[in-house]
């Protein structure tokens, strides 16, 4: 694979909204990258919105900007994003769109309007193959493989089990299914916490292949019979469905990578990648709660390669602050592990030309 372009605008520490706004303005008017999408293109724009309290994700004025970019070359642009598989206040359509205008990303502000990808309980879905090591098919979020382009707003943070989350993750976890999400996550299958448990019997209904049972009183999943769908995750009330988070870091870095590839493999043409490095902290926007900025800002990159523009963000965070803010976040994870595995299934390259705007 060629070296790939990295787009640069360097910002200083503590920026405000002004000095990123006018940095975002000049990545977008001088890389020309956004000549990559024609007239009626309809892009998808994935962001994070932020779980409650959140207040370091990528603010609404700035998602506008690519939005006003966006319909200035005659594209149809709209946000998108997933349900997330753990409990919080996005873990379906409703809970996440409240969210989403509550932090400011409605039409009346940004311009275009909210598009869950993956349906109201996070199980619209398409299979897509890819040629992966690990899948073969991975379940990607229907509606944006419907979309003619994509632009993913990445905020690259650490993460507890990634080390990095940047534009893979969002890419790879933020618009799988919930399947897709379980597939990465979990490497069994999920169980009931029986004291949490009321019998109300809606994941009965629900379950796909009928293996949750009555036992004691209380739902009991057969687990040989569980194909992993998590359809009882999302439908208990009561955080009384279980499963085991705890796939090794480079494990899940590599399932991340390949879901990323399932993401974009229809749309390699059309689909542009930025990273906000700014805000930067130690756990990602779905944590809930205010987190302290671990570095400095930095800038923001543009790129089309998702595996460059985590790379340089290692690089550039590393050039600067003396540990990459992988390493400063997660010092014991090692989160190059997804960019060497993007490498390997095609992704993109880890050889690339920072260019300084
Ligand atoms: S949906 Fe939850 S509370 Fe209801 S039976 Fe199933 S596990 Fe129990
Ligand atoms: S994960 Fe799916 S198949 Fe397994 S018990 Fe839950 S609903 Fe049934």
């Amino acid at each position: 694979m060629p070296e790939a372009k990295v787009y640069f605008v360097e910002l200083p520490n503590d920026s405000d909204e002004r000095e990123r706004l006018a940095a975002l303005q000049k990545l977008l008017n001088e890389s020309g990258l956004l000549r990559i999408f024609d007239k009626s293109d309809r892009v998808g724009i994935k962001l994070h919105v932020g779980e409650r309290n959140n207040d370091t994700h990528v603010s609404p004025s700035l998602v506008k900007e690519v939005v006003g970019k966006l319909k200035e070359r005659g594209c149809v642009p709209f946000l998108t994003e997933t349900s997330t598989l753990y409990r919080g206040n996005r873990s379906n359509a409703i809970d996440h769109l409240i969210e989403a205008f509550s932090h400011g990303f409605t039409y009346e502000n940004i311009g275009a309007p909210f598009i869950m990808a993956d349906g109201l309980t996070g199980n619209t879905e398409i299979e897509v193959p890819i040629p992966g090591i690990l899948y073969k098919s991975v379940n990607i979020a229907r509606e944006i493989t419907l979309a003619e382009g994509l632009v993913a707003i990445n905020h690259p943070t650490g993460h507890v089990e990634a080390g990095l989350g940047a534009c893979l993750k969002n890419l790879g976890m933020g618009l799988s299914s919930r399947i897709g999400k379980m597939r990465q996550h979990s490497s069994i299958k999920p169980y009931i916490d029986e004291d949490k448990c009321t019998f109300c019997k809606r994941c009965m209904k629900w379950c796909p292949v009928d293996t949750i049972i009555e036992r004691n009183g209380k739902a009991f999943i057969i687990e040989e019979r569980c194909i992993g769908c998590g359809e009882c995750l999302a439908v208990c009330t009561f955080d009384a469905v279980k499963y085991n988070w705890g796939v090794q870091s480079e494990e899940l870095q590599k399932r991340i990578a390949e879901h990323a590839l399932g993401v974009i493999t229809d749309k390699r043409e059309k689909s542009l990648f930025l990273n906000f490095m700014t805000d930067m902290t130690k756990d990602c926007d779905c944590l809930g709660s205010r987190q302290k900025r671990i570095i400095p800002d930095a800038g923001i990159l543009a790129s089309r390669d998702p595996v460059a523009i985590d790379q340089a963000t290692l690089d550039i965070t590393r050039e600067k602050f003396g540990k990459d803010l992988g390493r400063k976040s997660w010092p014991s994870l090692s989160p190059e592990k997804q960019l060497e595995h993007g490498e390997r299934i095609g992704l993109g390259t880890r050889k690339y030309r920072l260019v300084k705007l």
